[in-house]
């Protein structure tokens, strides 16, 4: 690719700074918000829940580019303003899309970051004008766009001027009708590969659906993506577009309690919250957390002891043998991890005796024959 003169990879990465932001870095930069801005409130609302989250920048559509004439084309400059004064009352860095020359000279000197969308990816006018501004850009991967030419979009910005270009993964067109596009996260690897410009991924548009945003989120991070767009609204059922995809407030916050150990296993860092400070509510969540991983183990533990239990005749369920030993390990790991003793002891019998059920309750089910046998060894007595 001899024509990425400038986007082309170099030594170092590049980072881009705004106000105190610095995307590209160690840190997974969140940023989010409703796809269009609607009103004052809705706004406020979307900026708190960022906040909550640990985002640091604030999103919303004022130039809605739609794929009908008859869909809600945007608040044009009255949102603009909801959209700055939210992010405002938040301390929050804001971004939204421009579309046209005009809207690009409305908004250049009000937000923090201008976002080109998929749609005007090769809008080369459109490029060349935002490339001479100062304004820092996200720059969508079109609809069916390669990575060379989302590449070679982005030097046009470069080769006008403007050296702050952030690439953004939306999900590319392919024959899959089940979300809305695909998220290519290959596409992450080979633009980082490619390039030295940051890159992030909007699983929002890629995916078109809510119940995979958080799956996507994470698997964006791991596949290297230095930040996330994510689509939010105080009221999905109400949004006045792209309310299938957008995640409920709570669903915002939750997800972001979930990507610091992604972050972290792939050597990055998020934190939820915005701050590392250990709040009692932060400590809460991550209390919570912690017993939801507890629980969602103990139901893995319980999928695997209904593996065991069908190679086992009714007879053999239990096994008091194999329990001593089991508890005798973990007394061991407890006492290493300086947790008491008593734990395990208390725990584990109850754990057994819940598996040893299990087992019985399902071989009965396949053969009620064996009911009879099962007065050698009734339910519940240890
Ligand atoms: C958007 O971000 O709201 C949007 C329209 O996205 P895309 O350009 O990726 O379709
Ligand atoms: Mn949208």
């Amino acid at each position: 690719m001899k024509d990425l003169r400038l986007a082309g990879l170099k030594t170092t990465r590049s980072t881009i700074e705004v106000k105190g932001v610095t995307i590209g870095g160690k840190e997974i930069i969140l940023m989010g918000g409703p796809c269009a801005v609607e009103s004052s409130i809705q706004m406020s609302q979307s900026a708190a829940t960022v906040k909550q989250a640990g985002g640091k920048i604030l999103r919303g559509g004022v130039f809605k580019p739609r794929t009908s004439p008859y869909s809600f084309q945007g608040l044009g400059l009255e949102g603009l303003n909801y959209l700055v004064q939210a992010a405002k009352e938040q301390d929050l860095l804001c971004v939204t899309e421009v579309i046209d020359a005009a809207s690009l000279e409305l908004v250049v000197d009000k937000v923090d970051i201008i976002q080109i969308g998929a749609r005007n990816m090769q809008n080369f006018e459109l490029l060349k004008l935002a490339g001479k501004s100062k304004t820092p850009i996200i720059l969508k991967r079109g609809l069916s766009a390669t990575i060379e030419e989302w590449l070679l979009a982005a030097e046009y910005i470069l080769a006008a001027g403007n050296p702050q270009v952030i690439l953004c993964e939306r999900g590319i067109r392919t024959f899959e009708p089940s979300t809305r596009n695909t998220l290519d996260l290959s596409a992450v690897g080979v633009a980082k590969e490619l390039s030295h410009l940051p890159v992030i991924v909007d699983p929002s548009h890629a995916a078109g659906r809510r119940d995979l945003i958080a799956a996507l989120s994470k698997a964006a991070i791991a596949a290297g993506a230095d930040g996330l767009l994510i689509e939010t609204h105080p009221n999905p059922a109400e949004a006045t577009s792209d309310g299938p995809q957008s995640l409920t407030p709570e669903q915002f916050v939750q997800l972001a309690g979930e990507l610091g150990v992604v972050a972290e296993a792939v050597n990055r860092v998020f934190a939820c919250g915005g701050q590392n400070e250990d709040t009692l509510e932060s400590l809460r969540t991550q209390i919570d957390q912690v017993d939801q991983r507890i629980l969602e183990n103990l139901a893995a533990r319980m999928e695997v002891v209904r593996k065991v239990g069908d190679k086992k005749h009714l007879n053999q369920v239990k096994d008091s043998k194999r329990e001593k030993e089991i508890i005798q390990r973990l007394v061991n790991l407890a006492t290493e991890l300086q947790l008491p003793p008593e734990l395990v002891r208390k725990i584990y019998p109850l754990i057994f005796e819940s598996a040893v059920q299990s087992q019985i309750k399902s071989k009965l089910v396949r053969d009620p024959e064996q009911e009879l046998e099962l007065a050698v060894y009734p339910i519940g007595s240890k």
